[in-house]
């Protein structure tokens, strides 16, 4: 893991420091996208400019990547350090799922090509609402 991230800042010209390495170990360490804020609280040996400056390189260099959700960047580590995959996120309590579909990969390739497109990347999100969420709130009425 960690020749990964020396690689891939060495071959952009950086260097690898401390902060940076435990950043990259922050992430490592989480399993769903995490808030900036979030990421500075869980490195508390990094001072917050740093850790918000790490996190700017990292996404530039394709080491993480940055989702928008409401107004909010969610940042979580990239392939090849994380195996691909999209989120399902509950409106209600805010929960994350992970999901991973060949099939929904397969259908963007095909819309892509369809479209004499080449997809280089692509970004998923399902929100709705989880299976305890949906059990235990009123079901709207169909109009
Ligand atoms: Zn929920
Ligand atoms: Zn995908």
């Amino acid at each position: 893991m960690h020749s990964d991230l020396e690689s891939i800042l060495k071959t952009a010209g950086q260097s690898v420091t401390k902060p940076r390495q435990a950043v990259f170990e922050t992430l490592s360490h989480t399993d769903e996208p995490l808030k900036n804020g979030e990421i500075a609280k869980r490195t508390p040996q990094v001072d917050r400019a740093s850790v918000y400056r790490t996190l700017e390189l990292f996404t530039k260099l394709g080491i993480t990547t940055t989702t928008i959700r409401g107004w909010t960047p969610f940042t979580e580590l990239a392939e090849p350090f994380k195996p691909h995959h999209h989120h399902m996120i509950c409106e209600h309590c805010g929960s994350v799922e992970e999901i991973a579909s060949d099939t929904l990969e397969d259908v963007l390739t095909l819309i892509a090509n369809r479209h004499q497109f080449i997809l280089k990347s692509h970004t998923v999100e399902l929100s709705g609402l989880c299976d305890s969420c949906s059990k235990s709130l009123p079901q709207p009425v169909a109009s």
